[in-house]
């Protein structure tokens, strides 16, 4: 019912690659992005990517929004444990933006600074919300999505999978129009490429994941950068 396109890319910048991103059957999609020193955000991106995987299979189907929270608080548990018995991974985290299409209706969980977009009707929509410290101040009105996107503490989040104890994990579910074009991104997309290009290379091109990694790098690639495109027919 989806055709489905993945890409992860280190970027120009960085040594590690700290996202994880993983399509789950063809219609369950997860992109997580990592922070933490050494390697510790890519050990959270993974324990939260595995964690949702081995969660949702053993649980029938019929997912829907209120699983891929459980699934999350499940990661959640399992990265502050880990953080507590090793120093190293103190302070690690992730982000977190699941979307499951079933029938006519997709439901989707999210934490952090990841995005999941809606193109329908040729109008892109960012159907999550960031949590972090600037989006805060955009939606108090007290900074432009422009200067957010280059604003020196972007990179601050008020939500991230297991790095606190008590976590608030957005869900919902919508109904699906045939030709809705989802897209699931880490923020080395979204800091790099204005959405306006983004539509642009949903619309027209052909390996839609691979040109918006390409996109991201042309711009400087400063950060990890993963995608999920999934189109349904
Ligand atoms: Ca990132």
């Amino acid at each position: 019912m989806a055709k489905v396109f993945q890409a992860t890319n280190v970027g120009r910048v960085r040594d590690n690659n700290e996202d994880s991103l993983i399509i789950i059957e063809p219609t369950t999609y997860a992109v997580a992005d990592g922070m933490g020193g050494a390697q510790a955000g890519e050990v959270a991106s993974r324990m939260l990517i595995e964690t949702v995987k081995n969660f949702l299979s053993k649980t029938p189907q019929l997912w829907d929004e209120k699983i891929l929270a459980q699934a999350i608080l499940l990661a959640n548990d399992k990265i502050l444990n880990l953080a507590r018995r090793h120093e190293e991974y103190h302070g690690m985290g992730t982000t977190a933006t699941i979307l499951h299409l079933r029938g006519n209706q997709a439901y989707f969980a999210h934490v952090g600074d990841s995005r999941l977009y809606r193109l329908r009707d040729n109008v892109l929509e960012q159907i999550t919300e960031d949590h972090s410290y600037v989006e805060t101040l955009v939606r108090r009105g007290e900074l432009t999505a422009e200067a957010a996107r280059i604003h020196p503490m972007k990179n601050v989040l008020t939500q991230a999978v297991g790095a606190m104890a008590t976590l608030h994990i957005d869900t919902a579910n919508f109904p699906i129009e045939s030709g809705d074009i989802f897209l699931l991104c880490t923020d080395g997309l979204t800091n790099m490429v204005d959405d306006a290009t983004i539509q642009k290379i949903l619309q027209t091109a052909s390996e839609p994941a691979a040109a918006l990694i390409e996109a991201a790098l042309d711009a400087g690639g400063k950060d990890n950068v993963s995608v999920i495109v999934a189109g349904v027919d």
